[in-house]
């Protein structure tokens, strides 16, 4: 069952490596994060028999139940995509980032939960740099005020800056995209130094994102296959 994934999976470790080395960049700044949503936790099992960590996924209730199935391993889990924030929760005490947070009340809600159980949440805010009114996130002209704001959560840490780029083919605008997201942050941590990473590249545009500097992958196709 888990020969193609294995195959997927070290492909995938080759690609990222070669892209890196061709654009000047070390490949261990880049974490792999495997968007594993809607597979089976025996999926997540055998890559990470191989040496994948880091895992994503997008419903507190499925991260929930493969924690507890998985809880043997040593997963870092990262949360993406919408919040509901009466699932926060749940979702804190298990995820180590979250990556798609840009309300205050998902901050508020963020504070209240790790502050019961010491912890420091580390967390991204997503930033919606293509404008298209479908997408969830931050404008850029709103993000510098609601950063500002976000630090002064205690157990709170930002660590970065999420986007998704747009789904086209034209890879001038995705490259677009994600460069803005870089020069967004190489002006912001000037002032905020703990805002050094980026969360952007998907199986589609995960090659453009390591050239504009991405430090977080988040691919789940690739390795895992189609979702159905
Ligand atoms: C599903 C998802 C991904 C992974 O997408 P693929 O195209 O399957 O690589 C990445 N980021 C977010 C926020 C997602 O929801």
């Amino acid at each position: 069952m888990s020969n193609f994934l294995i195959e997927n999976y070290l492909s995938l470790k080759k690609e990222i490596k070669e892209i890196s080395e061709k654009c000047g960049r070390n490949k261990d700044e880049i974490t792999l994060v495997a968007v594993s949503k809607n597979f089976p936790s025996e999926y997540i099992k055998s890559i990470y028999d191989v040496e994948q960590i880091d895992f994503g996924e997008n419903k507190a209730q499925e991260l929930i139940d493969k924690c507890k199935q998985l809880k043997d391993l040593n997963i870092t889990w990262h949360f993406l995509g919408r919040i509901q924030t009466n699932k926060i929760k749940y979702i804190v005490p298990i995820a180590e980032y979250i990556h798609s947070v840009c309300r205050k009340k998902e901050l508020d809600e963020i504070q209240k939960r790790v502050e019961s159980i010491k912890k420091t949440q580390k967390i991204f805010l997503e930033v919606n740099v293509s404008g298209e009114e479908s997408k969830a996130g931050l404008t850029p002209h709103q993000l510098k005020d609601f950063l500002e704001m976000a630090t002064t959560y205690k157990n709170i840490s930002v660590v970065g800056l999420m986007t998704m780029a747009p789904f086209t083919k034209d890879t001038n605008i995705i490259r677009n995209t994600f460069s803005t997201l870089r020069e967004i942050k190489n002006d912001l941590i000037k002032s905020y130094p703990s805002i050094k990473e980026l969360s952007m590249g998907m199986t589609n545009d995960y090659k453009i994102a390591i050239e504009e500097g991405a430090t977080f992958l988040r691919i789940g196709t690739r390795i895992f296959g189609k979702r159905v």
